[in-house]
């Protein structure tokens, strides 16, 4: 489909794109690296949020700053900081979640040198009597911090407009998800995921038509003869494109995941009503938490099942950057409430490289066979 086509050049040079857009509005581009990133703040200060991939070539800078055994989405980012390619980023916002992500930036606020840094200390344990307020509490100083950053005033109705945007986008990824979950032919796995790249890092009005565009014509699509064996993708960030057409080459195709580039950023609307900081709180500390948050001990492993079960997926590939300590101390857990389902799963770790297609695709036409 041609009207892809711009969604794959912005996920394939996204530093391009949000320079070129930085020339055409000359507004300011916020960065991020997490999930947890209140983005709506961002968007209602006039700034488009970012979120940061980080480089999948040599890592050679960030090496003196951060160990090697930090995961590569990190130690990409600051890579990629440290080189100039970021250079059109007026500031960045840190969230506290994984240890990574919290070391990375105070390495980023001494090393790296935007306009403003901004560390947004939300709660780890979301499931106590006390969190919520907190929360809400955390994006008022959030909003604040913008504000200053930005210059900007943000007011409840600016608030508001961004809240509707962003629940509009995130309806329409999830319809598309749907749409593929109930067609696996309908689109391919490389260009769902386009889609979704591109949602964190273009100017989301833009996105919101051209996702409005895109759901419409894949509605008009005549139904995709094909059968695929269907699975769950699983972990955290996805920043390996190339395995979609390798499994669908295997005769396989994700039909739904559970991924910080999928799911966990499109899941769970914003209260539209009453006061919108607190309908943030709600919408951030009520969505399935990812193992750098304690919601409690068996949520993820509970939604994961479900998942599986609601798609009629026959097994699940965990995908978990290499020394991602978060999703590799969730694995284990996760894999034995798989297991007590009978529920078939494959452990992928990467590293900032894919591997050779010939070995991914040897492993994952074994895992196929076995289902
Ligand atoms: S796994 Fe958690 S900490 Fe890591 S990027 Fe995703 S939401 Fe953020
Ligand atoms: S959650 Fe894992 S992959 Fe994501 S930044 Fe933290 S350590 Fe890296």
């Amino acid at each position: 489909m041609k009207e892809l086509d711009a969604f794959r050049e912005i996920a394939g040079n996204p530093y391009a794109y949000a320079a070129q857009w930085k020339k055409k509005t000359g507004n300011k581009i916020v960065g991020y690296f997490c999930s947890y990133t209140i983005e709506e703040i961002i968007h209602a200060a006039g700034a488009l949020p970012y979120r940061i991939f980080g480089t999948t070539e040599h890592i050679i800078r960030a090496d003196a700053h951060l160990q090697a055994y930090c995961c590569s989405l990190v130690r990409g980012g600051l890579e990629d900081a440290l080189a100039g390619k970021l250079g059109f980023l007026d500031g960045t916002v840190f969230p506290h979640t994984c240890d990574s992500i919290q070391r990375l930036s105070d390495i980023w606020r001494l090393n790296v040198g935007f306009p403003f840094h901004v560390d947004v200390i939300l709660p780890v344990k979301l499931n106590s009597a006390s969190a919520r307020g907190y929360m809400t509490d955390v994006i008022r100083t959030f909003r604040a911090d913008m504000e200053m950053a930005l210059s900007r005033s943000i007011d409840d109705a600016m608030l508001a407009e961004s809240i509707r945007l962003y629940n509009g986008i995130r309806a329409g990824i999830e319809e598309i998800y749907r749409m593929r979950s109930a067609d696996p032919g309908i689109i391919s796995g490389s260009d769902l995921y386009a889609i979704v790249k591109s949602a964190m890092v273009m100017d989301r009005r833009d996105l919101s038509v051209m996702l409005a565009d895109i759901i419409a014509r894949l509605k008009k699509k005549s139904p995709s003869k094909k059968k695929y064996r269907r699975l769950i993708l699983a972990g955290g960030i996805c920043t390996h494109p190339d395995i979609y057409p390798v499994l669908e080459k295997a005769g396989a195709a994700v039909v739904w995941d559970e991924l910080c580039t999928g799911t966990r950023f499109f899941e769970g609307a914003v209260k539209e009503s009453g006061d919108p900081v607190s309908a943030l709180a709600e919408r951030y500390a009520e969505r399935i938490n990812c193992p750098a948050k304690h919601a409690s001990v068996d949520a993820r492993g509970r939604n994961l099942v479900d998942i599986v079960k609601q798609h009629q997926a026959e097994g699940v590939v965990f995908l978990i950057l290499k020394f991602c300590d978060p999703h590799s101390f969730d694995y284990p857990y996760l894999k034995e409430y798989l297991d007590r389902e009978n529920i078939p799963s494959l452990l992928l770790e990467l590293e900032e490289h894919t591997p050779p297609e010939g070995q991914l695709a040897t492993r994952f036409e074994s895992f196929i066979e076995m289902l």
